[in-house]
């Protein structure tokens, strides 16, 4: 990148090839940005925290259903069987959980939530805008067991109550938007100074901005997921030994891409340590005495 040297130098910034950065029309796309950033944040009832969000709940759920069907026809569905019916038994217990709580029944009442297995090697699962569940077949060993299997359900079901597909396509949007302001601003350097500014904001982008909020989703969905298992009376000590088992998941097999930013897993077991006391005391209250373990 070659930089302005004397005041000659500088005269010529913004004009002819291998200029210099134009800061002021980088500095005017900022302030748009950042009045469009601020102009479509709203606080989420489930966490407080400030979400950024430019699709609407209707849009959302349209775009999930569309995946969905894009997904299912893609792939070989699982009619019937013993795994379906268990799947969908848990699946509808914890929506139906999703609607009662007070905090969830607003966005759970509209989903249209669908259930189902689909045959793949893949130890993955999701849940799209619009309650659209999916499980692969590879993640039901994993599961281990009902109270697993509700597990994995509860924090998939909790990141689309989040709206967090929603914030994420939100932010791309974003950045796609600063990178080409920076685009624009970089237009008379040289292609390859302009090439490494748009890549150095675009890394700065993913790595300050777009990862620690999927990290943060991550504890968002284990949070509200524990919330969810012990509504539905599954036990919620099965969460901290559950995703110890995905942890463990390696070996050639390299972990699927929907955890490649789950929170590490020392933070994430004492994230449970320090929840565990009261999901205990609420499945006790609620659904009686939990089995010693
Ligand atoms: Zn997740």
């Amino acid at each position: 990148m070659r930089l302005p040297q004397q005041g000659m130098r500088r005269l010529r910034m913004g004009r002819g090839r291998g200029g210099g950065f134009r800061w002021p029309i980088m500095l005017i796309a900022a302030i748009g940005i950042g009045v469009y950033y601020f102009s479509n944040v709203k606080e989420n009832d489930l966490t407080g925290r400030s979400q950024f969000i430019t699709v609407s709940e209707e849009q959302e759920v349209a775009l999930g259903l569309q995946s969905y069907r894009q997904v299912l026809s893609e792939s070989a569905v699982v009619g019937s069987g013993p795994e379906v019916d268990l799947l969908r038994r848990i699946g509808a217990d914890l929506a139906n959980a999703a609607r009662a709580l007070p905090q969830t029944a607003e966005l759970a009442n509209k989903f249209d939530w669908q259930f189902n297995l689909v045959q793949s090697d893949q130890a993955n699962a999701f849940c799209l805008p619009g309650g659209y569940v999916a499980f692969y077949t590879g993640i039901l060993p994993v599961a281990a067991n009902d109270n697993g299997l509700a597990v994995i359900m509860g924090h998939e079901i909790a990141h689309a109550l989040l709206r967090h597909g929603a914030e994420r396509m939100s932010q791309s949007q974003l950045v796609q938007l600063g990178q080409a302001a920076v685009g624009v601003a970089a237009g008379d350097m040289d292609p390859g100074a302009r090439q490494a500014a748009m890549q150095i904001f675009g890394f700065g982008a993913q790595v300050g901005f777009m990862l620690p909020y999927s990290r943060e989703h991550e504890t968002e969905a284990d949070k509200i997921g524990l919330d969810l298992l012990v509504a539905a009376c599954y036990d919620p000590r099965e969460a901290p030994a559950l995703w110890e088992r995905m942890g463990a998941l390696g070996g050639g097999q390299k972990p699927p891409e929907m955890f490649s930013t789950h929170p590490d897993s020392g933070r994430r077991a004492e994230n449970f340590r320090a929840w565990m006391p009261d999901a205990v005391a609420a499945f006790e209250a609620r659904c009686g005495a939990l089995p010693a373990r």
